[in-house]
């Protein structure tokens, strides 16, 4: 028969790249820019790919056996994918959840039988993330070592430590970016979470095209010189990862990819995000208008006059609403 799916693991990636014909001309930009609209996913984000590949590749190195439960922290989305693929193969599914993220991340992951546990809730992670001045990784540390260590049959996939996070997006973002775009691609630009995007789009593209520039967008403020870096504004999903301790940027992250770095106000990514659904009719998460943004400010560059942009758009705006993002 024709074109029939039998999981959902078929059906993440090969999203479609869309030229943003209204933004474009609202804006006046003298350049191309194409959204590549990762809402497309069967769990409506860019996350279901690398929840896919890293489950897959667990199965496939006997890591990940029938009766285990999969486990990860994050601040939704990976949660949301990683439940579902967890689901549809008969794993259970336990994720540690970031504070501050919307109602509706935890209820998607619990409708597919996950638990969410906050991570604030766990004395280990918190007393390691206050020892280390905030440090979110000291958490995952004391999380592991201190909490996990307790029970048998857990299968820790750690997305910000895990090479197959990043080798996902190698294989299949890359890729398609490029087949679509026929190569005509001058820019690569996305928000930098765990750095898993960014780092395999980014190898992949170089790989086909040195000259190509990747863009690594993080949350504002932008520090001044000589000073210090500034606390990041909240943006569900992106994280500084220049100007902060080194052992704050994720494992797989390699900066080595990324030739510039811009860093986007909270406020420019909301009017973006909201601007983007009345010019183009696309409604996208507060990460997507924080890139978008940062592909406009270098758009809008005399020297880019005819360039193509292409832009990662990581999530539907439709799990944001209880976030007050379109109020
Ligand atoms: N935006 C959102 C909404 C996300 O959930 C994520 C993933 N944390 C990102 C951007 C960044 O993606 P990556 O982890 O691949 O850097």
């Amino acid at each position: 028969m024709g074109k029939i799916y039998s999981s959902i693991s078929e059906l993440a990636g090969h999203t479609p790249l869309l030229e943003l014909k209204g933004y474009e001309r609202e804006l006046k930009l003298q350049a191309r820019i194409l959204a590549k609209l990762e809402f497309y996913n069967p769990n409506q984000n860019v996350k279901d790919r690398i929840a896919v590949h890293m489950i897959e590749e667990a199965e496939r190195s006997g890591r990940l056996k029938k009766g285990d439960t999969i486990v990860d922290t994050t601040s939704g989305n990976t949660g949301i994918g990683l439940a579902a693929v967890a689901a549809s193969k008969g794993y259970r599914c336990r994720i540690y959840m970031q504070a501050g993220v919307s109602s509706e991340r935890t209820k998607s992951i619990e409708v597919f039988g996950g638990e969410v546990v906050d991570q604030g809730s766990i004395p280990e992670v918190v007393e390691a993330v206050a020892a280390a001045q905030g440090d979110y990784f000291a958490g995952v540390k004391a999380l592991v070592e201190k909490v996990l260590v307790k029970e048998e049959h857990l299968v820790f996939l750690n997305q910000s430590g895990n090479p197959d996070n990043p080798r996902t997006h190698e294989l299949t973002t890359g890729p398609e970016i490029w087949e679509d775009t026929d190569g005509e691609v001058d820019y690569f630009v996305a928000g930098v979470g765990t750095g898993g995007t960014i780092t395999g789009v980014g190898r992949f593209l170089k790989e086909k095209k040195p000259e190509i520039k990747i863009i690594g967008v993080q949350p504002g403020p932008r520090e001044t010189e000589g000073q210090p870096m500034p606390k990041a504004e909240e943006i569900t999903g992106i994280h500084k990862y220049a100007g902060v301790p080194k052992e704050w940027v994720p494992k797989v992250l390699d900066t080595s990819v990324i030739d510039e770095r811009m860093d986007i106000s909270e406020e420019d990514s909301v009017r973006t995000a909201r601007r983007l659904a009345l010019t183009d009719g696309i409604c996208v998460g507060k990460s997507s208008g924080t890139a978008l943004y940062a592909a406009t400010l270098l758009a809008a560059r005399p020297e880019n006059r005819g360039k193509t942009f292409v832009v990662l758009l990581p999530d539907s705006g439709l799990r944001y609403f209880s976030d007050g993002l379109f109020a």
